[in-house]
């Protein structure tokens, strides 16, 4: 059912969100991206995407903090690629620190990213899923939509809030084809986390791969990182019509993280 879609993933220039890009392009599907990177780099993606899997693709440098960016995200996506049937609100920031000395800014933007584009991004293109009868709106949560962490507040509230914006859009479309759903994951080696790696490796005088270890020891059971690759299956999954049942659920894929 997916050759000749077009789907629209926030945050897709690396990690998690570029996999996914890949993954559904791999299934015919037209790609609209976001997220920054330099031009040479999003020449680069758009190239490769094109190139390996016939289809076209679109980018659109919104700063998801700005919702009038995201509004025309969105209805240039459409525009340009004739519309968005597949929504992948993917792109998030972390920041870690203690509630006391949290930056308002950085809550601010963090709620922002994280949370309220992905109410605008679905806000915009939910009437032309709902006109087709048939959509899928994915929001990347994380474990942490489910459980907390501690020095992680914003991010928290932000993921708990991105689990409740899933039950709550896919409850008011459930009569129709459209589905929204949340996606859960434990740790992923990206970019988002290798902060948090090398702040251990300092910490504790030890390489970076000792310290990988010890971040997968402290939370997820299975000691291994959950990969891009099997994210975007589980995504693509979502996306069939195997999955038209699914609705409004947060999908873990853990390690085994939250079954604790
Ligand atoms: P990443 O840093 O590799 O990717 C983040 C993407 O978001 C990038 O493309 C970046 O350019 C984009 N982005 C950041 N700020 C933006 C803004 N203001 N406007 C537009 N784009 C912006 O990180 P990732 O690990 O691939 O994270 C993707 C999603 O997965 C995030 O929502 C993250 O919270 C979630 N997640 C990640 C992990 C993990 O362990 N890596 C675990 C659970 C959930």
């Amino acid at each position: 059912n997916l050759p000749g879609k077009v789907a629209l993933i926030t945050g897709s220039t690396s990690g998690i969100g570029l996999s996914v890009a890949k993954k559904l392009a791999s299934q015919g599907v037209h790609i609209g991206l976001n997220g920054f990177a330099k031009p040479e780099e999003v020449t680069a993606i758009r190239k490769e995407i094109e190139s390996q899997f016939k289809v076209k693709t679109f980018y659109h440098g919104a700063d998801l903090k700005e919702g009038s960016q995201v509004k025309s995200m969105v209805q240039e996506t459409s525009k340009a690629l004739g519309s968005v049937d597949i929504l992948v609100n993917n792109a998030g920031i972390q920041y870690i620190e203690t509630a006391v000395n949290f930056p308002e800014q950085k809550f601010n933007d963090i709620i922002a990213i994280n949370l309220t584009a992905a109410f605008l991004t679905t806000k915009y293109a939910l009437p032309q899923m709902l006109d087709k009868n048939w959509g899928r709106i994915i929001n990347i949560a994380s474990v942490h939509g489910l459980v907390a962490s501690v020095n992680k507040c914003a991010y928290v509230a932000a993921k708990h809030g991105i689990v409740g914006l899933t039950k709550a859009t896919a409850l008011e479309v459930a009569k129709t084809g459209v589905t929204i759903n949340a996606v859960c994951p434990g740790w992923v080696m990206t970019k988002l986390i290798e902060t948090q790696i090398q702040q251990r490796a300092d910490q504790y005088k030890i390489s970076f791969e000792e310290a990988q270890i010890k971040l997968l020891e402290e939370k997820q059971p299975s000691v291994t990182p959950v990969t891009t690759d099997q994210l975007g299956d589980l995504i693509t999954f979502l996306c069939s019509n195997s999955a038209s049942q699914i609705k409004g659920s947060a999908y873990t894929m853990d390690g085994g993280w939250t079954a604790q």
